[in-house]
């Protein structure tokens, strides 16, 4: 099915807002058409001139990092922005729906929540995998997006790649795979994919490996046909100057963000090691991202007892059972957790 049938119809043909900055490109000039102030900035930094609306000199760099064609990327105020703007483009309120796979990342759900969406669950399989046959029994002419999230969050693994490709095979609609975690699992990202799935939206940020979460800055790659219609119906000017400016910047430093990918991971291993020493701990799921899933016996006393001693993890223990969301950190606080959690042990509370 072609992208156009897809969109909702007054999508398709709506005529988007033109800004000064789209109607002329260039970078010399006297600017007077955007009603800027010609001055300068009360700041002695300079931001009286509206930014790039389409973050070009970004996406040409991002682009030989990432090996696709700037037409194929979106960027967005955190990838929050990129997944709403997407529902939004593609789901009737009211009538359509979207599927997520729970427990996974609670963003899906609130976003189509917000827009009207109906959400369709087929959760997750006791092994955190795709339940494909419940996904081809849920999914009907309704089912605009399907979201992936691998590694998925909370749980931490990878999902099948043979499962993935079976969806993006049959489904008609979107398939949303969200990468978040991509940079610390040892898998390629579904990017290759790319000019084969027409229809593939691959989700990443800067807000973890990279280590940016405060810039809010989200990647959204897709066909060049999905990603113009992201730029027809997002705020004209999405991204900040200051934000592009400090991305630029930091886009040299790849090497850097895989160095302390590395060192994230040397630091999953430990604490992994480490966690399953103690006895109320019943599974440490396997990882492929930067935080562990941990099922514990009395996870919520010893998430608040942790909580007493200011350490704050993620109690996820409504989403699954007995279980807290550890991220790991450096090799001074996972230390510091571990005593914690030694203490709590010897203080005997577990026997209450
Ligand atoms: C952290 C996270 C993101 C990133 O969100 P941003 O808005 O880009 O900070 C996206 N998806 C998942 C699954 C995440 O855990």
């Amino acid at each position: 099915m072609s992208i156009q049938r897809l969109l909702r119809p007054h999508i398709a043909k709506l005529e988007p807002y033109a800004s000064a900055r789209d109607e002329y490109s260039g970078e010399e000039g006297i600017f007077l058409d955007a009603n800027e102030n010609p001055i300068g900035s009360v700041t002695a930094a300079m931001y009286n001139r509206y930014p790039d609306p389409y973050q070009r000199k970004i996406k040409e760099k991002l682009a030989l990092i990432k090996r696709v064609k700037p037409e194929n990327i979106f960027l967005g105020n955190g990838s929050d922005e990129a997944i709403d703007l997407l529902i939004r483009a593609f789901c009737e309120p009211y009538t359509e729906s979207i599927l997520i796979m729970p427990p996974t990342y609670g963003m899906y759900e609130v976003s189509a929540n917000i827009n009207a969406v109906a959400v369709q669950k087929v959760p997750l399989d006791s092994h955190f995998q795709i339940d494909l046959e419940g996904v081809k029994r849920a999914i009907t002419p309704q089912t605009k997006i399907v979201f992936i999230c691998s590694p998925n969050n909370p749980s931490g693994n990878l999902l099948s790649q043979e499962a993935i490709q079976e969806i993006l095979e049959n489904f008609e609609g979107i398939t949303l795979i969200d990468e978040a975690y991509i940079d610390f699992s040892p898998q390629a990202s579904w990017l290759a994919m790319l000019e084969k799935y027409p229809r593939i939206v691959v989700i990443q940020t800067f807000s973890k490996a990279w280590g940016l979460a405060a810039l809010r800055l989200g990647m959204a790659f897709a066909h060049p046909e999905i990603i113009a219609v992201l730029n027809k119906i997002k705020p004209p000017y999405n991204i900040s100057k200051t934000t592009q400016d400090l991305l630029l910047d930091s886009l040299q430093y790849e090497r850097f963000k895989n160095e302390m990918v590395e060192r994230i991971l040397e630091q999953r291993a430990f604490l992994e090691k480490e966690l399953i020493k103690f006895d109320f701990v019943e599974k440490v799921y396997p990882s492929d991202a930067n935080f562990l899933l941990v099922k514990m016996q009395n996870a919520q006393a010893i998430f608040e007892y942790l909580l007493s001693h200011k350490i704050i993890v993620r109690n996820r223990v409504k989403v699954a059972a007995g279980c807290l969301r550890i991220s790991v950190g450096t090799k001074e606080e996972n230390q510091i957790l571990l005593k914690a959690l030694w203490e709590y042990k010897s203080k005997g509370y577990i026997l209450i």
